[in-house]
């Protein structure tokens, strides 16, 4: 069984219109959608906002539904200049860029008997890699920096680029990725480019929320479907 999240309705909704014979269920007060794509049975579902949001679906996802693979697809801001709207990313490994225990000599976004970065699956990222050759779609790869803020600062921006050399920033896939490594369960991290969270971020966000988180859920789709 193949799990889906996504941050916001708007992340998960590209997904949900395609799947065939979808079923809700109510698990604490968040839905969760179980449908199936081509011959692939899923559930998806919309964490809402944050780190705590998305450590909560990803553990209902693994332990309620015995989802044995996790995919995430979303928008993020760049940190990496490189990185324009629209642009596709998935992370290597994600790290939580707001951790600071720093006062006991632990290095900045670790956390003891936890770790710092978290790695994604490795044979997940080559199935993406091996779509996106064959269909030319351009797939840049790094590190996702995750915390509870809305980067939309320079110096922030500067800060996370050179505290975790991360291309990324966003609010939930270190979260999944830390229960994904607690229960042992596979996980790809995609994310489309929404702004450059800079001083423009705010309005670029809303500009391309839609078209990027359909770009990226897109993707993801062609994921499931070589499953
Ligand atoms: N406009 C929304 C809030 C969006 S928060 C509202 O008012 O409800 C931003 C979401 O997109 C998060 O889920 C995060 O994962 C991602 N994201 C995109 N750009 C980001 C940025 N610059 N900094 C942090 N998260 C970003």
């Amino acid at each position: 069984m193949i799990g889906i999240i996504g941050a916001m309705r708007e992340e998960i909704d590209p997904i949900l219109g395609k799947l065939s014979g979808v079923k809700t269920y109510l698990v604490g007060d968040n839905k969760y959608y179980e449908g199936v794509y081509g011959e692939k049975a899923v559930f998806a579902a919309y964490s809402r906002i944050g780190k705590v949001n998305a450590a909560i679906t990803a553990t209902i996802l693994i332990e309620r539904f015995g989802v044995k693979t996790i995919l995430f697809s979303g928008v993020a801001g760049a940190i990496n200049n490189s990185l324009h709207i629209g642009d596709l990313i998935y992370a290597t490994r994600l790290v939580q860029h707001d951790v600071d225990i720093t006062a006991f000599g632990h290095p900045l976004g670790f956390i003891p008997e936890t770790g710092d970065f978290f790695a994604t699956d490795p044979n997940l990222n080559k199935v993406a890699e091996s779509i996106a050759f064959e269909r030319g779609i351009k797939l840049g790869k790094g590190i996702i920096a995750t915390g509870d803020q809305f980067i939309a600062d320079g110096a922030k921006k500067t800060q996370i680029a050179e505290r975790y050399k991360a291309d990324a920033v966003e609010m939930e896939g270190a979260a999944v990725a830390c229960v994904c490594a607690s229960f042992g369960v596979p996980i790809f991290v995609l994310r489309s480019i929404s702004d450059a969270a800079d001083m423009d971020a705010g309005f670029n966000f809303d500009a391309f929320l839609e078209s990027s988180a359909r770009i990226s859920a897109d993707f993801v789709l062609d994921i499931v479907a070589k499953l």
